[in-house]
């Protein structure tokens, strides 16, 4: 398959600076109202971005922010973007019990689908929080009326993965497809090749080439990610933070904007729901 013909998906998981996993320990919930909100300008920056590329994307939207934000939805959905959901409070889906989850993943759904008008049939775990000791989390989803999943990172991590899992979409319940984010498979290991803090750690040019070997080796479209404040280097900074935590979240921020301007230029990137969903209908 040729490289610049293959369709990646382009997902941004939309929250807050305040509202990251690993700033949980630090920033009570009860706190999140009294932040300086971040995510709308940050958000409106990012829709100029793709829209000056013609690129589509998926936007895994939290329901706490579009509760806030309706004309942000709004505005994803005018778009021509997919409006997707993040669940409602950024829990992960392994701290929740069956039936706390399913109020979650359902409240938000709602959520969005009142706001936006249009169905909503994709979700993302918070910190990719499905896993091999809550797969019962995809017959919730299931249950929920959601048609696919991008919630398992398929590689050793501390605070997340499944280095087992298939590295690819596949079928993981009647009616839901889970989309793994994208690994590169070097030497026996998955290698994190899809976003996040992995993407500002490496050089841009290796970042291209794990990429460009998932589109020509393995044949398959790849899944990049990142969020609305990995753009933004004015973010209030979060004080007394661990070393590990400053470094992740802080790393690089400031070259972020350029370089995805050159992913979006490198690669052609579209929808979640357009790339996988009509292929499995195929299966
Ligand atoms: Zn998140």
């Amino acid at each position: 398959m040729n490289a610049s013909r293959t369709v990646n998906a382009l997902t941004i998981d939309v929250e807050d600076y305040f509202q990251v996993s690993a700033f949980a320990p630090y920033i009570a919930r009860s706190e999140w109202d009294r932040r300086e909100c971040r995510v709308e300008r940050n958000v409106e920056r990012i829709l100029a971005m793709l829209e000056s590329r013609n690129a589509h994307a998926t936007f895994f939207t939290l329901g706490w922010i579009a509760e806030r934000y309706p004309q942000l939805v709004h505005r994803i959905v005018a778009q021509g973007h997919e409006l997707a959901s993040h669940g409602y409070g950024h829990q992960r889906a392994s701290d929740l019990s069956p039936d706390a989850f399913f109020e979650d993943v359902d409240r938000a759904k709602r959520l969005l689908e009142d706001i936006s008008g249009v169905a909503v049939q994709g979700y993302r775990a918070p910190s990719f929080s499905i896993g091999r000791d809550n797969l019962w989390a995809f017959d919730t989803l299931a249950r929920a009326g959601y048609r696919y999943s991008s919630s398992i990172y398929p590689i050793a991590h501390d605070h997340y993965g499944m280095p087992e899992a298939p590295r690819f979409a596949y079928q993981v319940r009647e009616g839901v497809l889970e989309v793994p984010v994208t690994t590169l498979r070097w030497g026996g290991r998955n290698f994190p090749s899809s976003g996040g803090g992995y993407f500002r750690l490496l050089p841009y040019a290796m970042s291209r080439w794990m990429l460009r070997q998932v589109n020509e080796r393995d044949g398959q479209a790849a899944i990049f990610y990142f969020h609305p404040w990995e753009i933004d280097a004015e973010q209030p900074r979060v004080a007394g933070i661990d070393a590990k935590t400053r470094f992740r979240h802080y790393l690089n921020i400031d070259r972020m904007p350029a370089r995805l301007e050159r992913l979006l230029a490198d690669f052609s990137w579209g929808r979640m729901d357009h790339i996988f969903l009509n292929r499995a209908a195929l299966h």
